[in-house]
This record gives structure tokens, sequence and C-alpha cells, in this order.
């Protein structure tokens, strides 16, 4: 039975399957690999994959993700972002045919060893200029050769990542540096993240890696998802379990960081930074209230959030709550806290009851 407390994500699977279907749109004839690490970025990583289930492959960082995905019956490609991490995961991989990322010298080492009993498909990633993981360019054509004379390798794809891809910065520094380097080879590559996808749709490619697009939030500062055609994955939605009338120099909340600047009346919000709401959304923060925007006032507490509910007159205990999602973009919300959409909804805490459309 659910929790009799109002807080609920609101899971939207045709919103998902409606954003997968606007992600194929875009790269044409490519495939697409769905990223659902992190838990379907907070969504439930198996919720996710079943709205997600017309994609060509999905992508996770964890075999204990893959083998979850394997057990519901994902028999498509399963990608591991960042390969393996020793080689006691190597048997497993080949045993779930897995397809790897390999992106370090210590990783080709490993596989050099390994004797597997069927070809691992293998995406070899190049560093482009992100400087966090790859093989430098370099190294591509030597990379490419130890690869190619391995027992265990399947089919090759090259792939790096962009850095960018969502500003000013762009995409062409990267991707010169990466065709130069891939000049006159024919193989398959895999390139764009949802920024890329939606901006530079020619990056498709063989394999295209939307994440954050697929659950319906913006990868741009300067765009909504709404204004992408993107609808939101998942509604974080509460109630008001008090209100408070507060007299003109009254505080609110720990600290007392809100001060009343006149009468007032005040929500109290089934919602906490215990429950995935950040701890540092200050005062002003959006918030829906019977549908009407408003704000957070003060502190956010554990369980806890205050609201303002002088847009909303009429409200009062049991009103409805949103903190992001339909009606209230989860990247606005991010944005007023200084950070992004992604971590927001990866934030979501497993106590938080999901119910599905
Ligand atoms: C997370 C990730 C993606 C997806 O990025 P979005 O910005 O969510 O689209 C693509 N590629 C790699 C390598 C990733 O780690």
């Amino acid at each position: 039975m659910l929790s009799h407390r109002p807080l609920r994500a609101r899971f939207h699977s045709a919103a998902l399957a409606a954003n997968l279907q606007l992600a194929r749109r875009q790269a044409g004839g490519s495939r697409l690999i769905a990223v659902v690490k992190a838990d379907g970025y907070g969504h439930g990583v198996l919720r996710a994959t079943r709205a997600l289930a017309a994609a060509d492959a999905l992508a996770v960082l964890e075999l204990d993700a893959a083998h979850r995905l394997r057990g519901a019956g994902w028999s498509r490609r399963i990608v591991l972002l960042e390969g393996f991490f020793g080689e006691s995961e190597l048997p497993e991989i080949d045993a779930m045919g897995l397809f790897c990322v390999v992106h370090h010298e210590e990783q080709l080492r490993m596989l050099e060893a390994f004797k597997p009993r069927r070809p691992i498909p293998l995406l070899l990633k190049f560093n482009t200029g992100m400087n966090r993981l790859g093989f430098a360019l370099g190294e591509l054509r030597s990379v490419l050769t130890r690869a190619a004379a391995l027992r265990c390798a399947g089919d090759l794809t090259l792939m790096t990542h962009f850095a960018c891809a969502d500003d000013d910065g762009g995409i062409a520094w990267q991707l010169e540096r990466f065709d130069a380097a891939c000049e006159g080879l024919d193989l398959p590559r895999s390139l764009a993240n949802s920024a890329a996808l939606l901006r530079y749709p020619a990056t498709a490619e063989a394999w295209a890696r939307p994440g954050i697009m697929l659950y319906g939030a913006s990868p741009f500062a300067e765009s909504s998802a709404q204004s992408l055609g993107l609808a939101p994955g998942m509604t974080l939605q509460s109630a008001l379990i008090a209100v408070q009338r507060l007299s003109p120099g009254e505080r609110v909340g720990y600290g007392g960081s809100f001060v009343a600047p006149a009468a007032m009346r005040v929500g109290i919000v089934a919602c906490g930074y215990a429950d995935g709401y950040p701890r540092h959304a200050a005062t002003g923060t959006p918030v829906l209230v019977d549908g009407v925007r408003s704000r957070t006032l003060g502190r956010v507490s554990m369980d806890m959030l205050c609201v303002d509910l002088a847009p909303v007159p009429a409200a009062g205990v049991g009103s409805p709550v949103v903190l992001w999602g339909q009606g209230l973009a989860v990247e606005e919300v991010a944005a007023a806290c200084g950070t992004i959409s992604y971590e927001l909804l990866c934030a979501v805490a497993p106590r938080v009851p999901f119910v599905e459309d």
C-alpha cells in the first residue's frame, strides 16, 4: 500500500515514449542508445526501460544494472558506458553479451588476456578535448590495431563525448580533431548526447546516445523543454499538510532565514531534502500550489518545505503542490537552485513512492 504521506513521483510513461520518438526523428536513420544510467535518471531503470522499449540499445554504468535489464527481458544491446573496472567483470560481460566501452590502456590489456565464449562488441572511446575518459587521438591507429587483433573483439565502434554541446563552446573544435584522426577509416561512430542530437543532428552517425531529453528536460540553459517539444517524464507532487499565519516580523523554518514583511499565510509541504529536494533551494524557488505559481520560503528541512500562499488565498491543508514536472519545468527549478535538471532528477530518494500514469 502506498504511504498516506502525500508525496509522490508520478511517472509519465507516454512522455518518455514520445520523447524517444522525437529523438528518433532527430537522429534520422541512426540507431539510438537510450541512456538509463543513474537508475534511469532517477525514474527507475526498469520503469524507464519499459517506456523506452523502442530504443535500439540501453546504456548503464554498472554490471548490476545490466543484470536487472537482462533479467527484465531486454535482449538488445546494453552499453557499459565506462566499460569494466576490473578483469573479474569480463566473464559476466561475455555471458550477458554487453556492448562495452574501452577507454584505457589497462582495459585493453585485460581484454588481451581474456578468452570469451563469444565476441564482445566494443566502443573504443577517444578523448577529443573533454579530458576525462578516452585514449589520446594520437593512439587511435595503434588502439584500433590492438582491438582488431583481440580474440574477444566483436564489432568495433569509435566513440567520443562532447564537453560543450549545450553551450557556446559547441562541438566543432572536438569534431574537427576526431574527423582528422579518423580519416580514411570506415568504422561506425558514436558521438552525440542529447544536446548534440538536438543542436547538431548530423552528429547522430551510427549510434546516438540521448539521455536527459528522453526524460523531458532541456539540456540547454536558454531553451525550455517545451520549446523543444519534450514532455516531462516525472512530476514530483505533494500537498500542504499545514498552514501557518505569520505576523509581520515572524520567521519560518530553521535559522529563521525568512522574515515575514507583512501578515501572511505560509503553507507547509510534505517534501524535504531527504526526498531529494535540494536543501540549497533559496527563498523564491518556484513551486505550484493548486496549479498557481508561488515560491518557497526559508530553509528546506529534511521532510518539509515552506511556501508562500499569497498567490493562492484559497489554498489550505490538502491543496496539491507540484515541486517540478507537469506545469513547472524541472530545469527552471534547477536553475533557481543553481544546478541542472539532471541533479534534481537523479536525487529523487528511494523513499518517494512512484505512481504510473
Ligand atoms: C550520460 C551520457 C550520455 C547522455 O547525456 P545527456 O546529456 O543526458 O544526453 C551520453 N554519453 C555518455 C558517454 C554519457 O555518459
